[in-house]
């Protein structure tokens, strides 16, 4: 990650703790952190924080590391396909884990292994309640609960029903193997937690090997023990998981080991828009979007569609910062930051979107002349490139106007405006159709004004881009908007779901656009600035005859504000 070294912006207290625990030589062992996640979906923007986060601290220490570890403990759910779209995704946004990759399903037998350790120490045992006598089991927030029938079989029987369990004699819920704590404890997270369940379901790397499965919170703090992590990063709902993170640690006594903590921060909640991978993979599944890398999305993969630069969202991850307190981010800043981001690396190129004829009288039809265009005015030296100039051109429909107001500074009757890099032109005419509107305008350029310079330094405010009939390109252009209508799309009315929130003009597709044809050099996905408009990319389903545009972000924001 850029500026992360020495970089006031970027303490947050976790890196205290980090530095804390160098100075005491608390670890005696590298700084090691990881990232977890689970391949039942993409990864979205609230992960690129935890990334951002795990991944910056690794780069940021001597001799610091950072895992990529899938915690796939539910075969249910997870597949390769997200395995390998989370690597793709961690890779774009410019992270690298080396060889440390690792997969909770590959440590199956040694979190067996511990449980029997566990079962042996007389701290778990395999219990029949179903999930209904469970809860009733369980109590309440203000209620303790009350131990499990099971509780006291003896250990000889619990290691033969483990076993059986694990030689798939029973069927999936009979039982479960859990943790031995209290009952009575004030968090119910302590509460005899399962550790163990039943599931006969093909896992995308072990197949048929395994019909128990570990929970995540046995798996997940066992795997960074497994790992050496030192600080396990996590977001501030595990917070009340903790006091078990740390029992079972303890409980299994694990060599020569100074345990890793966990530390929670807090996730990172966007306007707009939502993050569950449960709710995105349902806007996929009922088609409300295209797919998971569709741009409206909040994924890493629907964001890298759309033009966004990996710069943006770690620039991004640095403001928002690390805290323990949950809030809700305006969209507007990630926006702000692509848009930072973009105003210096773009290239700029020239697009109209709603064309306008326009006709140069006083130009031949044959002639055409090419004009310099410059490549980034935010960047010296980025150099010029030809745009053809002719008789007949397009301009934006906005740009001209009858009986303008005074202030109107771009084409009208009787005005003279600036062809940017051409000339400059005098509204002489306009033509009409039956409904009244104007379809064709007429113009005289000063001949001498070539660059759109007034020979005798007349005053010309007005600017405005223009396409040429003779190289213009027709592309589609998606025009992308906020997913959803309101701020917090989860809290929604009673009886209403998220689904109800979604903005139905998300999507607007331009049709017969015209762009610049330097544009179908560009790299698809890589962002160039419309010059006045936004700034934009090829779409990945791109083709030559059928040129499709995203819209990257709007020149300035407009939400809420039509
Ligand atoms: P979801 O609820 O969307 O399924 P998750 O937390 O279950 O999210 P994981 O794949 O388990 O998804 O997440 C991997 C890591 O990313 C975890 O350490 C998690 O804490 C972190 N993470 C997930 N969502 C956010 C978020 N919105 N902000 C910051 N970190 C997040
Ligand atoms: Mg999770």
């Amino acid at each position: 990650m850029e500026n992360n070294n020495n970089n006031s912006e970027s303490i947050n207290f976790i890196r205290n703790i980090i530095e804390d625990d160098l100075n005491s030589n608390k670890y005696q062992r590298n700084i090691h952190t990881r990232f977890p996640p689970e391949p039942n979906g993409c990864l979205h923007i609230g992960h690129a924080k935890s990334i951002c986060l795990n991944f910056g601290i690794a780069e940021q220490y001597e001799n610091a590391t950072c895992n990529l570890r899938f915690d796939d403990t539910n075969p249910v759910k997870e597949d390769t396909q997200f395995v390998n779209a989370i690597q793709e995704d961690i890779k774009w946004l410019g992270f690298d884990w080396g060889d440390k990759i690792h997969y909770t399903s590959d440590y199956y037998e040694k979190l067996y292994n511990y449980a029997i350790c566990l079962i042996k120490k007389g701290k778990a045992f395999v219990c029949d309640l179903n999930q209904e006598e469970m809860r009733e089991y369980r109590g309440t927030l203000t209620t303790p609960g009350k131990d499990s029938p099971f509780k006291t079989r003896s250990v000889e029987e619990n290691i033969a029903l483990f076993a059986d369990m694990r030689s798939g004699k029973f069927n999936d819920g009979d039982k479960v193997l859990r943790a031995k704590i209290d009952m009575t404890s004030d968090n119910i997270h302590m509460r005899d937690p399962v550790i163990y369940r039943i599931l006969k379901a093909n896992h995308h790397r072990t197949g048929s090997e395994w019909v128990i499965y570990p929970m995540y919170d046995f798996a997940h703090c066992i795997s960074d023990a497994i790992e050496n992590i030192t600080h396990s990063i996590c977001t501030l709902e595990f917070e009340i998981h903790r006091p078990l993170y740390d029992w079972i640690l303890n409980e299994l006594e694990l060599e020569n080991q100074i345990l890793p903590q966990q530390i929670e921060f807090a996730r990172l909640n966007l306007t707009n828009t939502v993050m569950s991978k449960r709710k995105l993979l349902k806007l996929v599944e009922e088609n409300h979007v295209d797919s998971w890398d569709d741009p409206r999305m909040p994924t890493i993969s629907g964001m890298r569609r759309r033009g966004y630069t990996p710069n943006a969202i770690k620039s991004f991850c640095e403001q928002i910062g690390v805290t323990k307190y949950n809030s809700l981010t305006d969209f507007a800043l990630l926006e702000h930051c692509l848009r930072n981001d973009l105003n210096t690396q773009a290239q700029r190129k020239i697009g109209v979107l709603n064309p306008l004829k326009v006709v140069i009288d006083n130009y031949d039809e044959d002639k055409t002349e090419e004009m310099q265009a410059v490549n980034n005015p935010a960047v010296e030296d980025s150099g010029t490139r030809p745009i053809v100039f002719s008789k007949v051109i397009y301009i934006e429909k906005t740009d001209f106007m009858e009986d303008a107001p005074r202030k109107f500074f771009r084409l009208s009757q009787g005005r003279e405006v600036r062809l940017k890099y051409a000339y400059l032109a005098t509204c002489t005419n306009i033509i009409k159709n039956e409904e009244g509107e104007v379809v064709e305008v007429h113009c005289e350029i000063d001949p001498n004004s070539r660059g759109g310079k007034a020979p005798d330094g007349r005053k010309v405010k007005g600017t405005i881009h223009w396409i040429s009939e003779k190289s213009a390109i027709c592309a589609n252009i998606h025009q992308y908007d906020r997913l959803f209508n309101s701020p917090e799309p989860e809290n929604c009315e009673e009886g209403k779901s998220f689904i109800d929130d979604l903005n139905k003009d998300s999507l607007t597709i331009l049709k017969n656009c015209l762009i610049e044809p330097s544009i179908l050099e560009m790299k698809k996905e890589e962002a160039f600035q419309l010059e006045r408009t936004g700034y934009f990319c090829i779409d990945r389903k791109s083709k030559k005859d059928n040129v499709i545009l995203n819209r990257t972000v709007a020149m300035r924001d407009s939400w809420g504000k039509k």
